[in-house]
């Protein structure tokens, strides 16, 4: 049986997000972002990592909401082609990008923790937690969103999978809205493609997915394999834990 939300925000109502998630399982992205910027209007922000394919919900999010709050999490540790990537996106989409940076210098966090080299990272959950998840954490008490739009889809990991297009987010205390959930790989590639939208450099060089620069982190993905694949590769590790809310077991 299906269960309504009471809403924060009196003016969007009451939410069923089992029922709309329903609606939406075959929708449109940019059908699924019509009613998030209807609803939910400058109470809607994104992430982005302005990764391999981030340009694919951008672009779908600023052609209905040309000014929506787009926040950057800056690690420290991000590829340097990362942040020329997302200020040439700035420039030329003219993007309101908030970048929310870790409190930590970066070479000073890996001498205190003994991290003696750089290129890779022997407390990945440590480091996440102090660079990744403190800093999205200040970003969303900050901003307050009433919705959060994010890139996650549902072939990316069994936890992805389970994710519906609309859901309660306790971490976040927003609604969290997925309008690629159920597209794939291929769906993104030929949308790009379609409006000429560039990939992250790296991509290129066979990084499908890309966050933090240390090959612990990110390496370039085998051709026929999981594209996300390369991150945290030899770890029981799929997600950074921005994506995981504990109060949903999600
Ligand atoms: S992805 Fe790697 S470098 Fe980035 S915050 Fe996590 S452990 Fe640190």
């Amino acid at each position: 049986m299906s269960t309504s939300i009471d809403s924060p925000t009196p003016a969007i109502g009451r939410i069923d997000p089992e029922s709309i998630s329903q609606r939406f399982a075959a929708s449109a992205p940019s059908d699924i972002i019509r009613w998030a910027v209807d609803t939910f209007g400058d109470g809607l922000l994104m992430t982005s990592s302005f990764g391999a394919e981030s340009m694919c919900l951008i672009h779908l999010l600023t052609r209905a909401k040309p000014d929506v709050r787009i926040v950057l999490v800056n690690t420290g540790y991000l590829f340097h082609q990362t942040l020329i990537f997302m200020e040439e996106m700035r420039r030329r989409y003219g993007l309101n990008v908030l970048e929310y940076h870790s409190h930590h210098d970066p070479l000073v966090y890996l001498t205190v923790h003994g991290e003696t080299d750089p290129r890779i990272r022997r407390d990945v959950e440590g480091c996440c937690r102090d660079n990744k998840n403190e800093v999205f954490d200040r970003a969303m008490r900050e901003l307050a969103p009433a919705a959060w739009v994010r890139g996650v889809r549902a072939d990316q990991s069994a936890t992805r999978s389970r994710m519906q297009v609309v859901q309660w987010n306790t971490r976040v205390n927003a609604w969290a809205i997925s309008p690629l959930l159920n597209w794939n790989h291929r769906q993104i590639f030929e949308y790009m493609k379609y409006h000429n939208l560039p990939f992250h450099p790296l991509w290129q060089q066979g990084y499908t997915s890309i966050g933090c620069n240390p090959e612990t982190c990110t390496r370039p993905t085998a051709t026929d394999g999981d594209p996300r694949g390369g991150r945290w590769g030899g770890l029981d590790k799929k997600e950074c834990g921005i994506h995981l809310d504990q109060g949903a077991g999600i």
